[in-house]
């Protein structure tokens, strides 16, 4: 098959309800990128540019169409006035980032009018908005705004995490619950800060045995090895690394009562969620409770407002009672009612 015809069969297969996907190349800078606005019916499409060394354009154009539509849902279902878009830059961050290259890259993103708004995402840093930005003004997230969303994405995962010990405890409150964070980085670490001050008993894992030793001693928490996490006993497992935690491998080994985590793609697919659910597991839809990072970028648009973006994560909370909600009227599990939500938000916008 040839290259055309290849990346004409991942669109169709993937891309043709994407309002607009466009691609990008600068010869002089060495740009290849690929832009992806699946929808802008709630609002211009705010996403982050990730710089990866795709080995082909198909494999770059399969994660961008997956990460643009995912944003969409992440958008609609915390209830933003936006739409949900991506983009990726080919390339290895390490060794292929250059100035020119990103300036290259903003005008790209400029070109698009503001249907497109860019920020960070893996491979990306703000000082690397901030050089974006000296070629497009669709970009959020730089140093002279709101910087790095972590705190208020750990913020918004806390305070997701009090509607799901309302589910399962039927009290708002984390004292005295055992919660087990995995992943102690960034977002993970200021989480377990949180929860910590609240009164939760807790235990870290991370697979840099220094890094979680450090947020313990820190915090007076426990520490088990990475590889041991998922099997602890406790009441909410809160994945906060990379990559699909709930997997065939794992799901016997669950011995908790609620997920309820910021990392992305939680589930290997979706039937995962439905056997959460048979084991009576409650889950936390991943891009539903870790909307704070969002949220703090797209209060940005409105001229930024810590305070602000603080409380409107606060609201995540209300959010997964709703998805809870409507789990249970439909019989179906929260991961699935977290999609209705946003379909049926960005369905009726587009109308
Ligand atoms: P980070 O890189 O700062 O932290 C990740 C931590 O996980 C690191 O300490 C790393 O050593 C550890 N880790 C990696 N693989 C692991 C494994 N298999 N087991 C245990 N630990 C492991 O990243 P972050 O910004 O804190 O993001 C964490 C997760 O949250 C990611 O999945 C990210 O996509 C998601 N997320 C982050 C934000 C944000 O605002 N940063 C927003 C939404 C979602």
């Amino acid at each position: 098959m040839s290259r055309y015809h290849s990346l004409v069969g991942v669109f169709d297969r993937l891309g043709s309800e994407y309002e607009q996907v466009v691609y990008g190349h600068d010869a002089a800078s060495g740009l290849r990128t690929i832009i992806a606005v699946f929808s802008t019916a709630l609002g211009p499409a705010l996403g982050g540019t990730r710089m990866w060394p795709y080995t082909t354009e198909d494999a770059a154009l399969v994660d961008v169409l997956r990460l643009g539509r995912a944003m969409a849902y992440k958008a609609a279902a915390a209830g933003l006035a936006l739409g949900g878009g991506k983009a990726v830059i080919i390339g290895d961050p390490t060794t292929d980032k250059t100035p020119e290259r990103l300036r290259a890259y903003g005008r790209v993103v400029e070109g698009l009018g503001g249907a497109y708004i860019t920020t960070a995402d893996v491979g990306t840093t703000v000082h690397d908005l901030d050089v974006i930005a000296e070629t497009t003004s669709y970009v959020t997230g730089t140093s002279k705004a709101s910087g790095d969303p972590s705190p208020t994405t750990a913020y918004g995962v806390y305070h997701g995490m009090l509607a799901v010990a309302e589910r399962v405890f039927g009290q708002a409150s984390l004292e005295g619950r055992h919660v087990v964070v995995t992943g102690v980085g960034k977002v993970g670490g200021a989480l377990a800060k949180l929860l910590a001050g609240a009164g939760a008993h807790v235990t870290v894992a991370d697979i840099r045995r220094d890094v979680a030793d450090s947020v313990a001693a820190d915090i007076g928490a426990d520490v088990v090895e990475a590889t041991e996490a998922a099997g602890v006993a406790c009441d909410i497992f809160a994945p906060c690394a990379l990559g699909p935690v709930v997997t065939d491998e794992t799901l016997d080994r669950f011995k908790c009562r609620a997920i309820a985590g910021a990392a992305n793609n939680q589930l290997a697919t979706p039937a995962h969620g439905r056997a959460l659910a048979d084991l009576g597991i409650v889950y936390a839809p991943d891009y539903v409770i870790n909307a704070g990072g969002l949220i703090n970028v797209e209060d940005e648009l409105h001229g930024y407002d810590p305070a602000r973006a603080r409380r409107k994560a606060e609201a995540i909370a209300d959010t997964l009672r709703e998805v809870f909600r409507i789990a249970a009227d439909q019989q179906i599990p929260p991961a699935d009612a977290a999609d209705h939500l946003a379909e049926t938000r960005i369905r009726a916008a587009s109308r």
